[in-house]
């Protein structure tokens, strides 16, 4: 049984798939919705913390290339020029329902050491005292491989940890979990919830989801397992239309829960 009505710190996590259109050029009606509403879920008083991915995707549609560089030099500047034109684009939007945002760039070497990791924690507390609304993503203008998070779905994983969150809400472009890959059987089951992560559900994860950011339903395991085992409950819901955290939030049977409840807590992914 869902019963997010105690949920009160929220971590919400968009790829860059639902946040932008095939041509990388933000979609713009969607990021509208979504702020719209992570505004009034604000206001009815629960706190927000927003894991957006997409400054690859936007700073490749923005500098008008043809996709990715493959360098990492070049990776690095489209993701710099991508994250001004998300955070724009947020503050803007947030602010005209008098929000405020802050931003938050994490590299892993930043959560690995313990005493920075503090540091992280303090000022995710502070920022949600203060009333803001952080806004997380990897530091993609610095990292490189040995200090990458690799996916946004991990991170924001770990940012529901370290900010003491409730709850995840990864935002996908798959309504969830199915028992088969719905794209290959499109009468694959979908799976409401989920206790316990065993091979069979590591399996039907395999292979499915699609995007234009890094991550697939293998790394949404990946963070269920991080998230679930520090306590915070996860649920995958697909972001096409952000009003369904509205229906989510109200306990309403969609995508697919990965619960704490009636759960060992057993290993510490992290
Ligand atoms: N941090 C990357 C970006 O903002 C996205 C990583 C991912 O898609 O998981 O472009």
């Amino acid at each position: 049984m869902r019963n997010f009505n105690q949920a009160k710190r929220i971590v919400i996590k968009i790829g860059s798939s639902t946040l932008t259109h095939e041509s990388g050029l933000l979609n713009i009606r969607r990021v509208e919705e979504l702020v719209k509403v992570l505004a009034d879920i604000k206001n009815s008083g629960r706190q927000i913390v927003l894991v957006s991915s997409g400054a690859m995707a936007v700073g490749v549609g923005k500098l008008g290339l043809a996709g990715k560089p493959g360098d990492m030099p070049g990776k690095q500047a489209v993701a710099a020029v991508g994250q001004c034109e998300l955070m724009y684009t947020y503050d803007k939007l947030f602010s005209e329902f008098n929000h405020v945002t802050s931003q938050i760039l994490l590299t892993r070497d930043v959560v690995d050491e313990p005493l920075r990791k503090q540091n992280v924690r303090n000022v995710f507390k502070r920022l949600i005292e203060m009333g803001t609304i952080p806004i997380v993503n990897e530091n993609d203008s610095v990292s490189t491989e040995e200090i990458e998070f690799g996916d946004n779905d991990t991170l924001s994983a770990i940012v529901s940890v370290i900010a003491e969150a409730d709850l995840l809400i990864v935002l996908s472009d798959i309504d969830g979990l199915y028992e088969e890959d719905p794209r290959i059987n499109p009468h694959a089951r979908l799976i409401s919830e989920v206790h316990e992560i065993t091979p069979e559900i590591e399996s039907a994860a395999a292979g499915a989801g699609s995007n234009r950011g890094t991550g697939g339903m293998i790394t949404k395991i990946h963070a269920a397992k991080i998230a679930n085992a520090n306590g915070v409950d996860m649920v995958i819901l697909n972001g096409d239309h952000p009003r369904k955290l509205y229906s989510l939030l109200e306990n309403e049977d969609i995508g697919t829960y990965f619960s704490t409840k009636s759960r060992q807590k057993h290993t510490n992914y992290k």
